[in-house]
């Protein structure tokens, strides 16, 4: 096949020489996926018509319509805590730890095997490149079952007691679809609750196969309920009476409201809300390590990312450099077809968002940033938006305080480690941090010094199943992941 220009990219070489990368599309196949025109609700076991409307939902980087999915009413989200409820106290609760884990086992070792359906199904409905789906999203959600399956017949070493809550009502958000919900359910399941889980209105798709390969691992009926809708399905099941525990990832401002409406019940909780991390850059950093770094923090998912490193604090003496060899890398991203394998920055998940992506960064020019964006040619349809850096960033800016939830980088300048983290810390949220040095003592200091609930070093965004994650301040409370991930699922032993 000849070759063909998606995006281009260019470095310039020492004897001032540009070179011009070109690539031939290579794009994933989606015969794989097989999407059903109408979805109805996972309930007891079982797709069922919901009582309710419907709503549609769309790939983010065509705008075409891919099905139209049941929107759960009240009354449904009652069948399906009910059908929890009875699943927990017949089956579940009553299951050995070592016959829960094999169901685990087995919808893990399915997750693997119809991977490449996930991955793709995955980038449809979100907008993510293919090869993060394929190699982080699918890979990791199925390493949080593996990981939780081996915790079920040992609860007694978790510190936590062994003893379920009962059903657990979840609510997750758009940005990691599957993998949000393996690190709601596994440590859930794990601990022997049933679940009612409600996926991002605009993402219902992969958690609707999950259901299916429920089904297929005969997961007993009522374990695991999937109900779609949007904000109010949401509210209606984290209200409802007879759930004994909110888990909930989203914005911070529904967190609040969750909050708010269950406060004085008996239901335990977990919030994991926003961010706005810093991404602090040392003048003694591994240079290159660090511009990787610099572009994974913000760059992947979109920038779609809770712990996205939005805020660059870079050292005074290393500025001028780190911007313009970040440019330069940021000129050599790939825009474009998330199915494409080829593709490092994918389409923005919804309208909406974009929208809001718009209205900051026009706000960040307004207030005295200066803006930079690589060349690059955006599709005509579906919702798009360019890496973009902002520079003369202070801490005054709305860029800087707000999170943007896009692949929009605020740049800022400090001179000194305790200037640097003042300014980290100087947010509402906290929920991570990046440090990059060549000093262990100054990371050690460091880490000791940041409010944020993790903080890496010399690396970024890296997930795994064995390490809690969660926030302080307005970035929510609890934590998920881990052996301490099992505190939220479980009564505890006083
Ligand atoms: P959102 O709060 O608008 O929605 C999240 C989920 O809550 C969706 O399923 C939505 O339908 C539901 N919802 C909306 N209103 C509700 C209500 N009143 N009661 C119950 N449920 C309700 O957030 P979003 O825009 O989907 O996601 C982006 C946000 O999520 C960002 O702020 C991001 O930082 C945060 N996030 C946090 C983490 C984390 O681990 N801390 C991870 C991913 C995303």
């Amino acid at each position: 096949m000849a070759k063909q220009k998606v995006s281009t990219g260019s470095t310039t070489g020492k004897g001032g020489s540009t070179t011009v990368f070109e690539y031939a599309p290579a794009p994933e196949s989606r015969s794989i996926v097989d999407i059903s025109p109408s979805y109805g609700l996972f309930i007891n076991g079982e797709f069922v018509d919901g009582a309710g409307t419907s709503f549609k939902t769309v790939n983010p980087a065509t705008e075409e319509v891919l099905s139209e999915v049941a929107e759960a009413s009240a009354t449904d989200v009652d069948t399906a805590v009910k059908a929890a409820r009875r699943a927990h106290s017949r089956v579940w609760s009553r299951m050995p730890g070592k016959e829960r884990a094999k169901y685990l086992y087995r919808i893990a070792r399915i997750m693997q095997e119809r991977g490449r359906e996930l991955a793709v199904l995955e980038s449809i409905d979100n907008g993510k490149p293919i090869k993060e789906s394929r190699d982080v999203d699918v890979p990791i959600a199925a390493a949080y079952f593996f990981y939780y399956a081996g915790w079920a017949d040992k609860l007694e070493y978790s510190g936590y007691g062994t003893q379920s809550l009962g059903v657990a009502a979840q609510v997750i958000p758009w940005n990691f679809p599957l993998l949000m919900l393996s690190w709601k359910i596994a440590p859930a399941l794990a601990a022997g609750n049933t679940v009612v889980l409600k996926p991002a209105e605009t993402t219902p798709l992969t958690a609707l196969l999950f259901a299916e390969i429920c089904q297929q691992a005969d997961l007993p009926p009522g374990v695991v309920n999937i109900i779609t809708g949007a904000g109010e399905t949401g509210r209606s099941l984290v209200e409802h009476d007879d759930v004994d525990k909110v888990a909930f990832t989203g914005s911070t401002d529904v967190g609040r409201a969750i909050a708010r409406s269950v406060a004085g019940t008996n239901k335990k909780v977990t919030l994991e809300l926003g961010g706005k991390a810093a991404n602090i850059v040392f003048d003694d950093a591994p240079m290159d390590q660090a511009i990787e770094g610099i572009v994974n923090g913000i760059f992947f998912n979109q920038g779609h990312v809770c712990c996205a490193g939005s805020r660059l604090l870079v050292q005074e003496s290393v500025a001028d450099e780190v911007l313009e060899r970040l440019k330069r890398r940021m000129s050599t991203l790939r825009v474009g077809d998330p199915l494409d394998k080829n593709t490092d920055v994918g389409a923005i998940n919804s309208a909406e968002q974009l929208a809001r992506i718009k209205e900051l960064s026009a706000i960040g020019e307004e207030e005295g940033a200066g803006r930079w964006s690589p060349a690059c040619d955006l599709p005509s349809n579906g919702f798009w938006f360019p890496p973009t850096l902002f520079t003369g960033v202070t801490q005054a800016h709305r860029i800087a305080r707000e999170e943007i939830f896009g692949p929009v980088l605020s740049v800022l300048t400090f001179r000194t480690p305790s200037e640097a983290v003042e300014k980290a810390n100087n947010t509402p949220y906290g929920l991570s941090a990046g440090v990059w040095t060549d000093k262990g003592s100054r990371i050690l200091s460091m880490a000791n010094q940041l409010r944020a609930g993790v903080v890496w070093a010399n690396t970024f965004n890296k997930f795994d199943p064995t390490s809690p994650f969660g926030g302080y301040k307005e970035s929510g409370y609890g934590r998920e992941g881990g052996r301490h991930g099992l505190e939220a699922y479980l009564k505890g032993t006083h």
